[in-house]
């Protein structure tokens, strides 16, 4: 989530096609890494934070609200509890924040990179925070499916629909969605720099708040449940969770392709676990701090 974005996009051939079908393809990287059980390890050298270095008051600027992967969270008290239990079997619709609105207001952020220094954008035509965005779901989405969750990804592929009420965007999708007792979900990243918040789930404000959305929060972080008086998603059942401002460690993290495929899995494993933690559907476990990158999936 960003309010806007300054960054003319450049043409970058070599990036433009770094979608899924890249994503893909590097999943044979991705699955030689996780043989060797280096998956998540490196990734966490490429940060420059090996796991079960945190000590000293690094450790601690953890425990106060910070993540070696997605950074600060979001630095608000948790004004809600989600306690509606969930039908195991709940059907989960996961999107892309900002995929239908780019160009027509809220495009989502432009990212530290390219908006402050000089990067090109990952694909002409779209915010970076669009390009994660769509990555990040669509991985959140893969390794649900595999772990067995009623999961599915929606994608407007429309990228321009100027009014939010339009049946083909995310919102009014997600809408029915929710109002046919399924669960919706809005990935998106925030904003770098003072304008961003961090990560936390910003919840639905129309309904009960139920155990995927604790979970959720758990995971990630909370906003409070009326975070500027109710945003669009929000409004209309759909949960919005921030992963983390697009900037320092977590964008590097994403645009270096020595690590671009275990920082998504990573995060999408977070937010699957958290998922089926809240359906009830596992006993998987939710790291209570966010202090080190997961890897037991
Ligand atoms: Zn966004």
């Amino acid at each position: 989530m960003a309010p806007t974005s300054s960054t003319q996009p450049n043409h970058s051939p070599r990036l433009a096609v770094a979608g899924m079908a890249g994503l893909a393809i590097a999943q044979v990287a991705i699955v030689r890494l996780a043989v060797a059980g280096l998956a998540i390890s490196g990734l966490g050298l490429g940060l420059g934070l090996g796991l079960g270095t945190a000590t000293g008051a690094r450790a601690q600027a953890w425990a106060a609200g910070s993540d070696p992967l997605t950074g600060p969270r979001a630095r608000y008290s948790k004004d809600w509890i989600g306690v509606r239990p969930v039908e195991p079997t709940t059907e989960i619709l996961v999107m892309a924040g900002h995929s239908d609105s780019q160009g027509v207001g809220g495009a989502g952020t432009g990212g530290a990179a390219a908006s402050l220094y000089g990067a090109r954008p990952m694909q002409i035509g779209i915010t970076d925070e669009l390009f994660w965005n769509l990555l990040t779901a669509q991985e959140v989405v893969r390794l649900g499916q595999a772990r067995g969750l009623k999961i599915r990804f929606y994608d407007p592929l429309q990228r321009s629909i100027a009014n939010g009420n339009d049946p083909r965007t995310t919102w009014s999708v997600g809408k029915a969605h929710v109002d046919q007792g399924g669960y919706a979900l809005e990935i998106h990243y925030d904003a770098y720099g003072r304008d961003g918040v961090g990560s936390g789930l910003i919840p639905p404000i129309n309904k009960p708040l139920n155990q995927i959305d604790e979970s959720l929060a758990k995971a990630f972080g909370a906003y409070p449940q009326f975070f500027r008086d109710g945003l669009g998603a929000p409004k209309r059942g759909i949960a919005i969770l921030e992963i983390g401002k697009l900037e320092g460690s977590l964008e590097n993290a994403l645009r270096n392709p020595q690590t671009r495929i275990a920082s998504l899995q990573a995060i999408a494993t977070r937010v699957v676990d958290a998922l089926a933690a809240g359906l009830g559907a596992t006993s998987l476990p939710i790291s209570p701090q966010p202090d080190v990158a997961r890897s037991d999936q």
